[in-house]
């Protein structure tokens, strides 16, 4: 039977690199939930959406058609048939990311979707976000909640250890988990039964081995 692995946490903490490198390593289908809500931010940001306005999200949520490809050693991301990849990186979508996917109708629809294509894998998938073991997948067979100092996460995202605009992406990164963690519907959070792996420590090849030796328990 197909095996369901959630790995949640917050933002820099390796959940990505881990993920991908999990579900290659076991010939399982990875999904990068971030994408797509970086994806819907994508399309409300291109379209003049109101990203203040709950209310103007929440009525054109349904609206763009979101696609992701699920082989983890070249995970893609459509939005209306336009490939976003590169785009929903980008500072702007980032920074606005957190507003729209607190909006309910965005939520229920990602959810859906995530769902669909959870069901799909026929090997089994590897599903990485912040709601995966709590919200979207409560029966998934191995949940790891991946964590690491923020000063650890931040020179992960910035890309090295001596950045000189750390401290902005330190804080950036705390104000995003801050929205995250506290927001009504499937906030941020570790489900009772998840495993936590502080990774600030861990090199990635660690934090692959300690997950690989979870699921194969
Ligand atoms: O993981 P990533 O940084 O790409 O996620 C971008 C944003 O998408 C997060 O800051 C969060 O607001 C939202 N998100 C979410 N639920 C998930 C995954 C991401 O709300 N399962």
């Amino acid at each position: 039977t197909p095996v369901i692995v959630a790995i949640d946490g917050p933002s820099g903490t390796g959940k990505s690199s881990t993920s991908k490198a999990v579900a290659a390593q076991l010939g399982l289908s990875y999904l990068d939930t971030g994408a797509q809500y970086r994806a819907i931010t994508w399309w409300m940001v291109n379209n003049g959406i109101d990203i203040e306005d709950p209310s103007a999200i929440a009525a054109v949520a349904g609206k763009p058609e979101i696609v992701s490809g699920t082989d983890p050693k070249a995970p893609t991301i459509m939005v209306d048939g336009v490939d976003v990849a590169g785009q929903i990186r980008e500072q702007d979508v980032t920074s606005k990311a957190s507003a729209v996917s607190a909006v309910p109708e965005v939520r229920a629809r990602i959810t859906e979707l995530q769902r669909n294509i959870a069901a799909a894998a026929a090997q089994g998938i590897v599903v990485e976000g912040r709601d995966i073991g709590t919200t979207v997948l409560p029966d998934a067979d191995v949940k790891i909640f991946l964590t690491a100092s923020p000063e650890a996460r931040a020179a992960r995202r910035s890309g090295e250890l001596k950045n000189a605009d750390l401290n902005a992406t330190r804080e950036a990164l705390v104000k995003r988990d801050a929205a995250d963690s506290s927001r009504k519907v499937a906030p941020l959070a570790k489900a009772d039964d998840a495993i936590e792996v502080d990774t600030t420590e861990l090199t990635l090849q660690q934090v692959v081995e300690c997950v690989v030796t979870l699921i194969e328990e």
